[in-house]
């Protein structure tokens, strides 16, 4: 019992760590990548919470912002970088056009990044208001404080799995 209460703990602090250290891999496509250059600017200061340095190495980031469109020979590209992430990874889907194809109803778009790699946000609009990015971050804050990131709920349940066959002797 102690031990558990101890690991839960050291956990949280981990966690209330790790939001307010994202580092961004911006995978910037099309127009919303004006809407990301402001966020990043001294006037809504995104440094406040603590996901200012963008990294353009997949391997040095552990969230990634997919901003605009994503076309259908993207694809593969963008699954590559998000596998090449560090773990533990949260990806947000920025703009309409990352979320759900936006406008483009034809056959080259991607009608939504979270058909090729597991979303933890989607920041609708076209393109978002600053005020929307910075309100979907403190979103992914809350939910990385809490454990609720995809892949931290994924890497949960592998460790819950290992310590059942351990308990099983398998
Ligand atoms: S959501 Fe709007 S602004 Fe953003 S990439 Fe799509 S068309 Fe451009």
């Amino acid at each position: 019992m102690g031990l558990e209460v101890t690991t839960s703990k050291l956990e949280d602090l981990v966690n209330w760590g790790r939001k307010f250290s994202f580092f961004t891999y911006p995978f910037i496509t099309a127009c919303c990548g004006m809407e990301f250059m402001s966020v990043a600017a001294p006037k809504y200061d995104i440094a406040r919470f603590g996901a200012e340095f963008p990294r353009f190495s997949p391997r040095q980031s552990d969230l990634m912002m997919v901003v605009g469109t994503v076309t259908e020979k993207q694809g593969p590209a963008l699954k590559r970088v998000y596998d090449q992430l560090a773990e533990p990874k949260w990806v947000i889907a920025f703009g309409v056009c990352a979320s759900t194809g936006g406008f483009y109803q034809n056959y080259t778009a991607v009608p939504g990044i979270d058909q090729i790699i597991p979303v933890d946000v989607y920041i609708p609009g076209c393109p978002p208001r600053p005020e929307q990015v910075l309100d979907g971050i403190m979103l992914l804050q809350k939910k990385v404080a809490e454990g609720r990131g995809i892949n931290q709920l994924r890497a949960r349940r592998e460790k819950l799995e290992r310590h059942r066959l351990e308990q099983e002797g398998a």
